[in-house]
């Protein structure tokens, strides 16, 4: 099946074509056909288009509005000389990301009439993201109408946390009044990463005394644990601020700072909203970038480089130290994202001084390691580690396709079917369909 999967921003769309089936997904060969941007909708718009082994194709163009630029994306698609495939009726499904799903959407879904109005319910939560999910959504039934669609989420894989994971310590009535509670996000890379690692383990995902830690490093950054294919905890929040010290981010914060800091500047909400989202992290403590190989090449000649970089990898061993705890010791932790998966010099340090608790690296392993999968532990280790390039694209149309898939025999979306959500959840990509 060719799954169009779509990650729709305010004035962007992001876009990978990928064949996929159950057999592929299981034997772990299906692949992305295409993958490509359109950037600036709403101007001149940019697009861009890659296929493998080919040169890359740019683009400019008027683009006004979402419509238009998936309109443009089909064109890019199939087009005769660059594209992939030869008609847009190819294409069987789409997959969306959704970055908020709340407590209602522990599993991908069908975007049905109901579940758009559950991903419209979520939009006080996420207003930066969900409001331009839905256009996505919405731009694709205007292209695609018989096309059936699907929305994966970023907060499904952690809706398995306890209670005591994702309560914060404030009054309950906050929690029932307005969800104010942790969700976590990066979900489909966790999910993805877990179960590769598990794979490469030799373990079932869903194997229940089998201890996971993921840690998502990019430009956002979360750790996650995981217990028996379920995640138990993981460090972002009710936003995706908590945790981890980021590219921007503060991360973990005493929540008095941000009080305090707004008197003493005397900033609005605005402001303060900005100081921690855009003006923190790396490029806050480093004052110089907010993009770790920048700070890696500096850090000899720049000690607040250096800092930054040293808060970063303290605060990741904490987690890592934390989540050992949490799951009551460590069978395998993998590393993903721009920095997990390329930065050895960051892996090595965030690990650091954790031998007692199991974790440690093969140095020259380790300095090989980068960009593809690689175990990076000693030979003998009682952890293992591993770099596991993420893949959330592949996740989000193998959802979709399993769901469509499902639901197809019984009507599909014209009859109103939600996802075999539960069921769906039940099997995550496991260790046999990840190998
Ligand atoms: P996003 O979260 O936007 O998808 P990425 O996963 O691509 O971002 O991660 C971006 C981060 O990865 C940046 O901080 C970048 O500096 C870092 N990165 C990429 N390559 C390297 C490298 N070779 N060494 C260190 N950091 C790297």
């Amino acid at each position: 099946m060719k799954v169009l999967v779509v990650n729709c921003g305010s004035s962007s769309v992001k876009f990978q074509l990928v064949e996929t089936d159950a057999e592929s997904a299981r034997a772990g060969t299906d692949r992305a056909l295409a993958k490509g941007l359109v950037e600036n909708i709403g101007g001149t718009a940019v697009l861009k288009l890659e296929v493998a082994g080919r040169k890359p194709v740019k683009e400019t163009a008027e683009i006004p509005e979402h419509k238009i630029a998936v309109d443009r994306i089909l064109d890019f698609v199939t087009h005769a000389e660059n594209g992939v495939v030869r008609d847009r009726r190819e294409i069987a499904a789409v997959g969306h990301r959704v970055v908020h799903g709340g407590e209602r959407f522990k599993a991908s879904a069908l975007i049905t009439d109901d579940v758009l109005e559950g991903i419209e319910a979520c939009f006080d939560m996420a207003p930066l993201h969900n409001p331009p999910n839905v256009r996505g959504y919405r731009a694709v039934r205007a292209v695609l109408p018989d096309v059936p669609q699907v929305a994966v989420f970023d907060t499904s894989f952690h809706q398995s946390m306890p209670a005591e994971a994702y309560l914060y310590g404030l009054p309950y009535v906050l929690y029932e009044r307005h969800g104010i509670r942790r969700y976590g996000f990066h979900g489909t890379s966790h999910r993805f990463v877990s179960a590769r690692l598990a794979a490469l383990l030799g373990r079932r995902a869903d194997d229940p005394g089998l201890r996971l830690i993921t840690c998502h490093l990019g430009n956002g950054c979360s750790v996650a644990a995981i217990r028996g294919g379920r995640s138990v905890d993981t460090s972002m929040g009710f936003t995706p601020l908590e945790g981890l010290v980021m590219g921007t981010r503060s991360g973990d914060l005493d929540p008095a700072v941000v009080l305090h800091a707004m008197e003493r500047e005397e900033i609005g909400v605005r402001e303060a909203n900005a100081l921690i989202n855009k003006h923190g992290g790396l490029l806050g403590i480093s004052g110089v970038s907010n993009d770790m190989r920048a700070l890696l090449e500096a850090e000899d000649t720049n000690p607040r480089a250096r800092l930054a970089v040293d808060v970063f990898c303290y605060r990741l061993r904490k987690y890592v130290a934390a989540y050992i705890g949490v799951l009551g010791g460590l069978d395998g932790l993998a590393f993903a994202g721009g920095i997990g998966e390329n930065a050895p010099a960051i892996r090595a340090r965030a690990l650091a001084g954790l031998e007692g608790l199991g974790l440690s690296l093969d140095p020259s392993r380790n300095a090989g390691a980068r960009g593809s999968e690689a175990e990076i532990s000693p030979a003998v280790a009682n952890a293992r580690v591993f770099v596991v390039p993420t893949n959330e694209e592949l996740l989000i149309a193998r959802d979709t396709c399993a769901i469509v898939s499902a639901v197809a025999p019984y009507g599909g979306r014209d009859r109103g079917i939600s996802a075999p959500a539960d069921a769906f959840q039940a099997t995550p990509v496991s260790a046999s369909q990840e190998s």
